[in-house]
Order: structure tokens, then sequence, then C-alpha cells
């Protein structure tokens, strides 16, 4: 039997849901609180964009959507590093020349909503939610324009509304919730890089570029249009930091100290840096993620993560995934699919924030020394000798649908078996030596078996 479905938030994933919905017969509504951002006045802009990764193309694959989506995209096939001296460098990301994908937000989210529009979807513009009753399932809506409210009645409400969401927050004031939300120090702003006057990109296309420096970072991912987009990550307070930039001077010259290759490539750094926001990074946790039979959270509105693994829509991506193969195992009986999502999704939900946290100290601190650059040359190998019994971390985030609680699960073992390896000394120059491969494959075994036991999904 169909019900009506309300969304609530028009962005990366209530788009995809609803044409999820859609496709099982569903009537969808979605009330997105921003107007329409394809509308000619709003689609000029700077390009912001967000790499996707595996877990995302399956769920685009499962709505039908690659093929809509697939020029949108460009291959990152490594990290390339700017060091502080201005030398460079290339790390690949996988063993077997993986790629994470450079997409543009904006177009991806407009695509997403014109799909779901096609699919039967309803999208009501400059509509926010303000408040959600969840036992009798319905939404308070504003008019952003006339301040008017509506109340609106369904049989299922999704809460898509991001990290802030209104459904979220409703949940929030009810008994034996818990909630809670860490903002992280830092803050970051968007920049950016132009291309060439013919065209061409300034640095190499299909790679994310990273300069780390410890405390704070830089990335670039590279847009179609030919610009890339940089993320600035800083402090907001303390000695390097947000407040202590207040104005051209300091701004160029704290660039020129920590980022002097990147100066020539961003002819309009100051109008950027002093136009653009400074935002701020949150990492939300609820529990529970639904209501009975009546409504759940889903994307960031369940699991806002800062972005440091490139992961949040693929988590939000998955998410649908998960919910629609519920959907087709359970048909109505959703009482049974909500609950099983809940139980499914919010350890992946917990990990993947966890995640985020860790590599925000890989990315900015460890990609540039020596034994993290060693570590990761050894895991490739490990990969490529063990395949069955060795997957590294990264791999199974970027590179795999294993869930994310399991991925995190093998920190402590793989930190334990390279430390063996790495303490031993001589990795690449010892794998003739018979004694050593046989100590190799011990190491490996012991790992394998004190993994072995976690759930490694149908798809690992
Ligand atoms: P959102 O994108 O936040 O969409 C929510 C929608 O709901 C919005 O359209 C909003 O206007 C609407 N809304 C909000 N409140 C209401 C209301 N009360 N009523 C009605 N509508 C409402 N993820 C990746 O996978 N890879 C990356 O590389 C990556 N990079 C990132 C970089 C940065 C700097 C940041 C901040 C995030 C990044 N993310 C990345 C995370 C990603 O942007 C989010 O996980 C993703 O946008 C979540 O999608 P969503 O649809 O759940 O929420």
């Amino acid at each position: 039997m169909s019900r009506s479905v309300t969304i609530l938030g028009a962005g990366l994933v209530g788009s995809l849901l609803a044409v999820i919905l859609r496709k099982r017969g569903h009537e969808v509504t979605i009330y997105e609180r921003r107007p329409d951002m394809r509308s000619a006045s709003l689609s000029a802009g700077k390009s912001i964009n967000l790499a996707m990764s595996v877990r995302g193309w399956k769920a685009l694959d499962l709505a039908g959507l690659r093929k809509d989506i697939e020029d949108l995209a460009i291959p990152m096939y490594g990290r390339a590093l700017h060091q502080a001296d201005g030398a460079s460098a290339f790390q690949q990301y996988g063993k077997n020349n993986e790629a994470i994908y450079s997409v543009s937000r904006g177009e991806l989210n407009k695509r997403l909503m014109t799909l779901a529009e096609q699919e039967g979807a309803t999208i009501h513009f400059e509509q926010k939610c303000i408040d959600v009753d969840i036992e009798k399932n319905v939404i308070t809506l504003e008019d952003i324009n006339t301040n008017k409210t509506q109340t609106i009645e369904s049989d299922l409400i999704f809460g898509a509304d991001g990290a802030f969401s209104a459904l979220r927050n409703a949940y929030t004031h009810t008994n034996r919730v818990d909630a809670s939300h860490h903002y992280l120090k830092h803050g970051y702003k968007e920049l950016s890089i132009p291309p060439n006057e013919d065209g061409s990109m300034k640095m190499q296309k299909e790679a994310l570029h990273i300069w780390p420096r410890k405390n704070f970072m830089m990335i670039a991912l590279p847009n179609t249009d030919g610009t890339f987009t940089c993320t600035l990550f800083l402090p907001f307070e303390g000695d390097i930091s947000f407040e202590k930039l207040t104005n051209e001077e300091e701004v160029m010259a704290f660039f020129k100290e920590h980022f002097p290759d990147a100066v020539p490539l961003m002819p309009t750094l100051i109008e950027d840096f002093f136009n653009n926001p400074t935002s701020s990074l949150i990492t939300t946790h609820v529990d529970p993620w639904h209501f009975g039979d009546k409504n759940a959270l889903i994307g960031d509105a369940a699991h806002a993560i800062v972005p440091f693994y490139g992961q949040g829509m693929n988590a939000g991506f998955e998410d649908c995934t998960i919910l629609a193969g519920l959907m087709d195992k359970y048909d109505k009986d959703w009482n049974t699919i909500l609950e099983e999502y809940d139980n499914m999704r919010k350890p992946n939900g917990n990990a993947v924030a966890e995640l985020a946290l860790i590599n925000f100290v890989e990315m900015r601190d460890k990609v540039a020394d020596e034994s993290f650059l060693l570590r990761k040359k050894i895991e490739k190998e490990l990969g490529r000798r063990y395949p069955e019994q060795f997957i590294s971390v990264y791999e199974m985030v970027s590179f795999s649908h294993i869930p994310y609680h399991t991925a995190i699960s093998c920190i402590h073992a793989q930190d334990e078996l390279l430390q063996n390896i790495m303490a031993k000394g001589n990795f690449f120059d010892s794998l003739e030596n018979s004694d050593y491969i046989a100590q190799l494959n011990k190491w490996v075994s012991d790992y394998h078996q004190s993994v072995q036991q976690l759930d490694f999904g149908h798809d690992a």
C-alpha cells in the first residue's frame, strides 16, 4: 500500500530519497526552506564541491541516476601534497587505481531535485518546517515570504533537513531521547583558484590537493569549469587562527608564509577571504533515529559529521540504499522497516562521525610524515599480497561498502599489525626472504583472525 510521505529538506539526501520512494509508488511531497536554486537569479555563484565515493555511487545506481550525474564528476586518484617549502608529491589512494570523485554540490543538488520532480515528487520551496508533532505526524510550516503558517498531516515523515533538523529537534523534546552536538574548534572558509586564460587548470586535475600544516590545512578539489574550490580549515581562536586574520596584510602574510605555492594561483584571495563566510563544523548524535512507523531521520539530520573523510553525503546516500533494501524486504511493514533502519544505521552513523574526526588529525598532521607515507605503502603491498585477509581502513571507508562500524573496529588491530611490521624494519627489502615471509604470514593471519568475526557486509 502506498503512503503519503512528507520529506523535510530538498538537499542531496532528501531529493535522492524522494526518487527512491517514488519508484516504490509512494506519494512524495518535499518542503524546502530555501528558494529553488535552479532559478536563474540564484544559479550564478561559486562552485562548491564534494567528494563522492562508492557508497554514494551505489545509491545513485539504485535510483537509476548514475548516468545523470556522471558528467559532473572528476575522478581524483590520490592526494597531491603541497609542502610548506613549496615541494609537492602525489600519493595514490588505492592499490587498483581507485578514485573518489569531485562533484559540484550545487549541480548535483539541482539535478537530484529535477529527477525527483520527474519521478512525480512535488517540491514546495521557501517553506520552513518550524515544528513537528511526532505522534500525530503533523508538521507546521512557515512561508518564508509571508510568515504565514500551515499544518500538514501525512502517513510518514522523513527529516532530511540537515544538521539543525526540525524533526531531530522535536525528538529532543520527548522522553528518553539522547542527543548531543559538538562544535570543532576549527572553522572553514571557501576560496578559489580560477583556470588559466586558455581554460586549462592551474594544478593537476585528477587529484585532491592538500596543504597539511599540523594544526590547520587547506585542501582544493577540481571543478568541471576548470576552477578549484579551496577550503581553509583553521582554528577560530589562537596564535594561528581566523581571529588573527583581520586585514589584507595579515591574510597575505599568512598565505605567503604557509601556502607560498598557492598564492600566485589565487588572484581573488583577498576578495574571497573577506567576502566568504567563516563557517563552523559540527558533529551531532541522536538516539533513536525514528518514532514507531511514523517518522525517521536521514542524512545529516541523523548524523552530521565533520568533513575530513569526505563521507557525510556518502553516508546519507548509503542510508537511502539501506532503507530501499528494507522497503523491498518488508513492503508495507513500516514499523519493522524503520526499526531495522535505525538498528542498522545508527552504529554506522556513530562510527563514521568518529572516523571523520580521526581523519582530521591524519590529514592535517600526518600525511606529510615519512613514517606515515611508508605505512601507507606497506598497507597497499599487504592488500596486494593478502587480498582476502587485509584491506586498509581507508580503503574500507572510501572504496568498499563494508560497514563503517567494522572499519572503525579494525583500526586497533591494523595499528598493531603495522607497528609489528615497521618495528622490524626493511619491509620492502625483506620480501624475498623466506623467514621474513613466514613471520609476515603469521602477523597477517593473526590480524585476520582477530577481525574475522566482524560484520564485513554482503558486499565486502
Ligand atoms: P543538507 O545538505 O544540509 O540539506 C538539508 C536541506 O534541508 C537543505 O536544503 C536545507 O535548506 C533544508 N532545511 C533545513 N532545515 C529546514 C527546515 N526547518 N525546513 C525545511 N527545509 C529545511 N560529504 C561527502 O560525502 N563528501 C565530501 O567531500 C564532503 N565535503 C564537505 C565539505 C564541507 C566543508 C562540509 C561542511 C560538508 C561536506 N560534506 C561532504 C558533507 C555533506 O555536505 C553533507 O553530509 C550533505 O550535504 C548532507 O546532505 P543532507 O541532504 O542530509 O543535508
